[in-house]
């Protein structure tokens, strides 16, 4: 056997050609694949509006891919966008939620029998001083649900809704239906309603949209959602005379923003 100095093997071995690490290219910023990564249409500067979102994360919900509350959260400056994560909330963890659940205008949006219409609030203008802090739930309408009934603390919260109105593009959240909106649409619909500011909305949307966009572009399939199946009685569940009224008169997209969630989450397993 031929010996080698040491040196010179370790030399000869780091020099070897290797082949490249097979890893998946993924965006630092979204932590989406490359080929879905929708940070080019996120503001070019983090928008600032006068009131704040509070979400409180269901633990599963940051799991998917295709995670609405990480584009809010990438488009509003840090401070106007809190997360907090749990099953129950306030806990010791959640630092300083307490006290933002005790100031007078802490909203929660959730759609309680008592829940006022967030159209009915008076507006937020620079010149009012008035701003609101707004608690949104992240997480599917049953884990929504348990967080509410277990965290007694939001039970005491001023509670709004957004209802209907003519010429929504989305079917709102208050019905649990496929269709309700996703937690970014929630945000942005209410910071543009209590702001008057349509395009918060519109600029808070635009990633949605842009994936949207590649969605049809690439033909993925539109998913037979629970309102669908209702619609074409092929869901064995009796449904109440309120969910039947309400899924009638919603407007059925050719692929609606939760269909496409659905469809950008089974995009991102095959990348
Ligand atoms: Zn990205």
């Amino acid at each position: 056997m031929e010996t080698i100095d040491g040196d010179v093997t370790w030399d000869d071995l780091i020099n070897l050609p290797v082949d490249p690490p097979i890893k998946r290219n993924i965006c630092r910023n979204c932590k989406r694949p490359v080929a879905v990564c929708y940070c080019e249409y996120l503001p070019t500067e983090r928008l600032d509006p006068l009131c704040k979102v509070i979400l409180l994360q269901h633990p599963a919900e940051e799991k998917r891919c295709l995670h609405t509350a990480t584009i809010l959260s990438l488009s509003l400056k840090k401070e106007r966008c809190v997360v907090y994560k749990g099953t129950k909330f306030p806990q010791n963890r959640h630092s300083g939620l307490y006290e933002i659940l005790n100031l007078p205008n802490t909203l929660l949006l959730y759609p309680t029998a008592n829940a006022v219409d967030l159209r009915r609030l008076p507006k937020v203008t620079e010149e009012s001083q008035l701003n609101y802090t707004l608690v949104i739930i992240d997480g599917t309408w049953p884990q929504a649900k348990t967080i509410y009934n277990k965290s007694t603390a939001l039970h005491a919260l001023k509670q709004v809704k957004l209802s209907h109105h003519q010429g929504s593009e989305y079917i709102i959240r208050t019905q649990p239906t496929e269709n309700c909106l996703s937690t970014l649409e929630t945000a942005a619909e209410a910071l543009s309603v209590l702001e008057n500011k349509p395009n918060l909305k519109k600029d808070l949307l635009r990633p949605l949209k842009a994936l949207c966009k590649y969605q049809l572009n690439h033909g993925a399939t539109v998913h037979e959602s629970k309102e669908y199946r209702l619609k074409n009685k092929t869901y064995p569940k009796l449904i109440g005379k309120r969910l039947k009224k309400l899924l009638e008169k919603t407007r059925t997209e050719e692929t609606s923003f939760n269909e496409m969630i659905q469809n950008q989450n089974e995009i991102c397993e095959k990348l």
